[in-house]
C-alpha cells in the first residue's frame, strides 16, 4: 500500500495552494509547514487512514 499521499494545502496567509506530501500511516498529526510561496508558517492538522487522507485543516501559525 502506498502510504505517502500528496494533497494540496491552501495557505491562510496568502491564499496560494501548494502540494504537500502526507504520511497516511499516522492517524492524526499536527505539522508546521512554511508556505512555499510566502514562507510564513502554517499549522496543519491532518487526519488519515492508512493509504487515505480524511481531512486537512490549515490555520495561520
Ligand atoms: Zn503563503
Amino acid at each position: 500500500m502506498e502510504l505517502i499521499h500528496e494533497t494540496e494545502v491552501v495557505c491562510p496567509h496568502c491564499g496560494e495552494t501548494f502540494p504537500l506530501q502526507v504520511d497516511t500511516s499516522q492517524r492524526e498529526q499536527t505539522l508546521i509547514e512554511d508556505c512555499s510561496v510566502c514562507c510564513r508558517p502554517i499549522v496543519l492538522t491532518i487526519h488519515c487512514r492508512p493509504g487515505e487522507i480524511e481531512s486537512v485543516s490549515e490555520r495561520a501559525g
